[in-house]
């Protein structure tokens, strides 16, 4: 699953920092995304000693943003609890 592919795809290289979750060009929220890769390989230690991560997205529109997972609204549980769920997967 390319999502969790441990090389960045090609695509990420010209994302753009959203701080909202949605995409700065278009507006559109994650679930529009046509193509997603989350980048577990480089996780940062936030103020409150979480793991976070950037989650990158290829927009409907053509544009590429990323956002920090933490940064995730808290009304797109169903989301969170799917990436978790492929995070246990994984170990
Ligand atoms: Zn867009």
């Amino acid at each position: 699953m390319e999502a969790f592919d441990p090389t960045p795809p090609s695509w990420t290289s010209t994302a753009s920092h959203s701080i909202n979750f949605f995409c700065p060009r278009c507006g559109a929220n994650a679930h529009k995304a046509i193509k997603v890769w989350i980048n577990r390989r480089s996780p940062v230690i936030s103020a409150d000693y979480r793991r976070k991560w950037q989650e990158f997205y290829l927009c409907e529109c053509d544009f590429v943003w990323w956002a920090w997972n933490s940064d995730r609204p808290e009304s797109d549980l169903a989301k969170r609890e799917f990436n978790q769920e492929e995070a246990d997967d994984l170990s």
